[in-house]
């Protein structure tokens, strides 16, 4: 019998789309191995893949163009529209509803992980942890009621934006090559959203976020600074990665960054090409890791939301990227730290 994988909690997936929003003629279950999309739970078994933060991400509207979805966005300065709270209301519930009814329909196989306990024992007892995570605070009222409702649902992790402004925050473009710094700071509710969470030990998330949001956030928040599915801008000079000085602001904060498998956001060339290695992961890891330590930095999967590497295809393929970084020089413990062992220490300092 083969070894058994290294468990990776992981930063990002956008499963619940993928299985509740599917195109037509591409509807899948998540306890069905299929060839669709990269992860399911026996793809997610084979591979490793423990856990991670499981993405409600609002689509657009059906009368908005699709220019911004998946994995090819157009090359604009330009943001979607915001949308109506109404909308993004009824479809945040709608895939809650969704990670509910899936943890449900797993007999015990897959657990919506609360507290830093419940992950560590969901590691423990291979029951795949996942985290109720937005994409994007347009479900949110500025007075903030939903956001209670929400977490009394069980979420865990907001990023404020995913790329369309809001009432709290503006994201960035998807521009390339572009500086993060596109666009205003947070708004007064934003600010008082960032005290919010805090205050009920709800993760905020970084990836998305222009740098004026970025710093608003550093300044304000009182917990460790995070982006889930972000790489290095030096490496790729997308608005979506992180400068050396956000790493820095990550590193000094004790916080965390998830590595981003998606192609545009790994390549110097910003490419949506299949045709990248996936020791392109591997770089940015090593660059995040040698900047502000491999305490540091994790992976950020970005699983059925964007294009991955074709030599990593999907989440049974997480033991070659594991090779791949032992390969690369980091041993057992420094393995162990990027994998799982820094996503439990930010859970732990982060929830209440
Ligand atoms: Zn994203």
């Amino acid at each position: 019998m083969a070894d058994k994988p290294m468990p990776v909690i992981d930063g990002h997936n956008d499963v619940l789309l993928s299985v509740y929003r599917a195109e037509e003629g591409k509807a899948r279950s998540f306890f069905t191995r299929s060839e669709e999309g990269h992860l399911d739970l026996p793809r997610a078994l084979e591979g490793g893949f423990a856990g991670g933060f499981f993405a409600v991400f609002i689509a657009p509207p059906p009368d908005e163009a699709k220019t911004y979805a998946g994995s090819g966005p157009a090359n604009s300065l330009e943001l979607p529209p915001p949308l109506d709270l109404g909308y993004a209301q009824r479809e945040a519930i709608s895939l809650t509803a969704g990670l509910l009814r899936l943890e449900a329909e797993s007999l015990g196989q897959v657990k919506i992980v609360r507290t830093a306990d419940e992950m560590d024992a969901c590691l423990r007892d291979n029951i795949l942890g996942a985290i109720l995570h937005f994409e994007g605070a347009e479900p949110i009222d500025p007075g903030l009621d939903a956001l209670h409702v929400f977490y009394a649902a069980g979420l865990r992790s907001l990023g404020f934006v995913w790329s369309r402004p809001n009432a709290f925050a503006t994201g960035v473009p998807f521009a390339f090559p572009h500086s993060p710094d596109t666009g205003p700071r947070l708004t007064d509710a934003g600010r008082e959203l960032v005290s919010v969470c805090n205050s009920l030990g709800i993760m905020i998330d970084n990836s998305h976020l222009n740098e004026k949001g970025f710093w608003d956030v550093a300044t304000l928040s009182d917990a460790p600074l995070v982006a889930t599915h972000s790489c290095a801008h030096a490496l790729s000079p997308t608005p979506r990665n992180l400068t050396d000085k956000q790493l820095d602001a990550i590193r000094d904060s004790n916080g965390l960054v998830g590595v981003n498998f998606g192609v545009g956001f790994l390549r110097e060339d910003g490419d949506w090409t299949a045709e990248t290695s996936l020791t392109r992961i591997v770089d940015h890891v090593r660059y995040i890791a040698d900047r502000i330590g491999v305490e540091h930095v994790a992976l950020g999967s970005d699983f059925d939301g964007a294009r991955v590497p074709g030599d990593l295809k999907d989440a049974a393929g997480l033991p070659k990227l594991v090779g791949a970084l032992g390969e690369a020089g980091f041993d057992d413990a420094a393995l162990r730290q990027i994998t799982h062992e820094n996503w439990q220490r930010i859970l732990r300092a982060t929830w209440k």
